[in-house]
C-alpha cells in the first residue's frame, strides 16, 4: 500500500472565518474513505483543496507524492489524476451525453475523437446508460445525469475519485442507482473519498469513516467503530440526528 493523498495540518480561512482548523488525513491506494459531518463543517472545502479548486491557507497537501501547493506542480496533471463528482452534476446542458464525456480527453489530447467516443460508449455501459450517448442532458433524470457525470470523470482515467454529496440533489428513487455505480467502482479498486449522508453506503462500502465537525476531524475509524461505538460527543449527537 502507498499513500495516494496526504494532508498535513491543513488550514483554510476565508477572511476571518477559519473553515479548516488543522486537518490531517492520509488515504491509501484502493482505500474508500467516507467523510460525514454537519452542514458547514468544512467537508466540501476539504475535498476542493485536494484538486486545487481551493488553495490551502497553510499546511501540506500531497497527491501521488506531489505537493500540489508547489507552484512547480503541474496543475493539469494533478486534475487529470483526480476525478470529481459534484452534488449538482455540473454537466454542459447544451451538449449531448457523449459530447460531455469526450470533451476533456479530446481537448487535452488524451485520445482521438474516435477513441474517446469508443471509451464513452464503454463507460456509459458501466453506469447503465448504454443507449444514451446521443441523448441531450436535459432529457435525462437527475440520477441519469449524475451517472453521466461519473462517466465523464472516469473518462480521464483518474486514479482518485472525489464525490461531494453526489446523491443529495436526487429524488429518493434515483439514489440507489448512483450508489450502485459508486459501489462497483470501489469494488474495482478505485481510491475514493466520498462526502455523503448515506450512512448505509458508508457502512457497506467505506474502509474508513471520518467525522468532520467545526473544521476538524473529530473522530475516525472503521464503519463499525464510528457507527456502533462512537466516542466523541459531537459524533454521537450527529448520529442520533441522521440515523
Ligand atoms: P460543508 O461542505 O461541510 O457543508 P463547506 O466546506 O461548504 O462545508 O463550508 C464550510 C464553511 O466555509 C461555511 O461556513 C461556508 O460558508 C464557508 N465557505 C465555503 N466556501 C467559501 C467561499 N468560497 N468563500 C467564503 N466562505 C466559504
Ligand atoms: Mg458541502
Amino acid at each position: 500500500m502507498s499513500a495516494k493523498v496526504e494532508v498535513k495540518d491543513l488550514v483554510k480561512t476565508y477572511g476571518t472565518n477559519e473553515v479548516l482548523k488543522g486537518i490531517d488525513l492520509t488515504v491509501q491506494e484502493n482505500e474508500v474513505v467516507v467523510i460525514i459531518g454537519p452542514s458547514g463543517s468544512g467537508k466540501s472545502t476539504l475535498l476542493r483543496t485536494l484538486n486545487k479548486l481551493e488553495e490551502p491557507t497553510s499546511g501540506l497537501v500531497t497527491v501521488d507524492g506531489v505537493n500540489i501547493a508547489d507552484s512547480k506542480a503541474d496543475l493539469n496533471h494533478v486534475r487529470e489524476n483526480i476525478g470529481m463528482v459534484f452534488q449538482h452534476f455540473n454537466l454542459f446542458n447544451n451538449l449531448t451525453v457523449g459530447q460531455n464525456i469526450v470533451l476533456a480527453p479530446v481537448e487535452l489530447k488524451k485520445a482521438t475523437k474516435e477513441q474517446a467516443y469508443q471509451q464513452a460508449q464503454e463507460l456509459l455501459a458501466t453506469v447503465g446508460l448504454s443507449d444514451k450517448i446521443g441523448a441531450t442532458v436535459q432529457s435525462l433524470s437527475g440520477g441519469q445525469q449524475q451517472r453521466v457525470a461519473i462517466a465523464r470523470a472516469l473518462a480521464m482515467n483518474p486514479d482518485i475519485m472525489l464525490f461531494d454529496e453526489p446523491t443529495s440533489a436526487l429524488d429518493p428513487e434515483m439514489v440507489g442507482d448512483v450508489l450502485a455505480v459508486m459501489k462497483d467502482l470501489a469494488k474495482k479498486g478505485m481510491t475514493m473519498i466520498v462526502v455523503t449522508h448515506e450512512m448505509g453506503f458508508a457502512k457497506e462500502v467505506a474502509d474508513r469513516v471520518v467525522f468532520v465537525d467545526d473544521g476538524r476531524i473529530q473522530e475516525e475509524g472503521t464503519p463499525q467503530q464510528v457507527f456502533d461505538h462512537p466516542q466523541n460527543a459531537r459524533l454521537q449527537e450527529f448520529l442520533n440526528k441522521v440515523l
